[in-house]
């Protein structure tokens, strides 16, 4: 069973593991997009980890439904809302439990990527964050580490497609060629998980 305190190790692995990438992540936002979301995805997370260590929540649902808060108020682009959405949902979906299973993440965060696939009216195959987190969440009922992997693969998987969401969407068959950006953030929050699951 997964605590508070795993959910707040998970945050702050993923804080670092996108700190470690931002510079990736913002290489490419630059040929389909403004070139921002290294900073923004930095921006949000060290927001999340300083309240999470300021006033550590209880439950599992609290921190994320904390942290979610934080990457919508901390992020101006598209992405906050969308991974703020994702968290919060999740968060909801947890409940006041003290302590979820695994497999009790799993759906909560299917119900938080249903709820960003609603927010942003897009679906897998647009070329956004949901081709690599509707095959992580997937890939989560075997294990974290096939979740990582089919998440990493989901990521690779935007390389050929024509974005039709989000700033890349503007560029048309241009767009075809390049990874997206949220879809490699996403892999990395799957890889932090990944990572504290061990
Ligand atoms: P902005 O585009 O506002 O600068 P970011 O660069 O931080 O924001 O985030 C861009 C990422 O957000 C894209 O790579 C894509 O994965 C994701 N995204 C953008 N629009 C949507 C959408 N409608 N649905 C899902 N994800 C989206
Ligand atoms: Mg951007
Ligand atoms: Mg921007």
């Amino acid at each position: 069973m997964l605590d508070a305190a795993f959910f707040v190790r998970w945050m702050t692995a993923a804080a670092a593991v996108i700190d470690r990438e931002a510079d990736r992540l913002t290489e490419l936002d630059s040929p389909i997009g403004d070139a921002d979301h290294g900073r923004n995805m930095q921006r949000g997370f060290t927001a999340v980890v300083k309240t999470l260590e300021a006033e550590p929540p209880a439950t599992p649902g609290a921190v994320l439904t904390t942290a979610g808060r934080q990457l919508i108020s901390s992020v101006g682009g598209a992405s906050g809302p969308l991974y703020g959405t994702l968290l919060r949902r999740a968060g909801k979906a947890l409940g006041e439990a003290a302590r979820v299973s695994a497999e009790e993440l799993r759906s909560g965060l299917a119900a938080g990527v249903d709820a960003v696939g609603q927010l942003g009216g897009s679906a897998p195959g647009d070329k956004t964050m949901l081709d690599a987190l509707v095959p992580g969440v997937t890939a989560l009922s075997a294990s974290f580490d096939a979740a990582a992997e089919a998440a990493e693969q989901g990521a690779l998987t935007t390389v050929p497609m024509q974005a039709r969401k989000g700033r890349a969407s503007y560029l048309g068959e241009r767009s075809i060629g390049h990874q997206d950006p949220g879809a490699t953030s996403s892999s990395l929050l799957f890889a932090a998980l990944a990572e504290v699951a061990k």
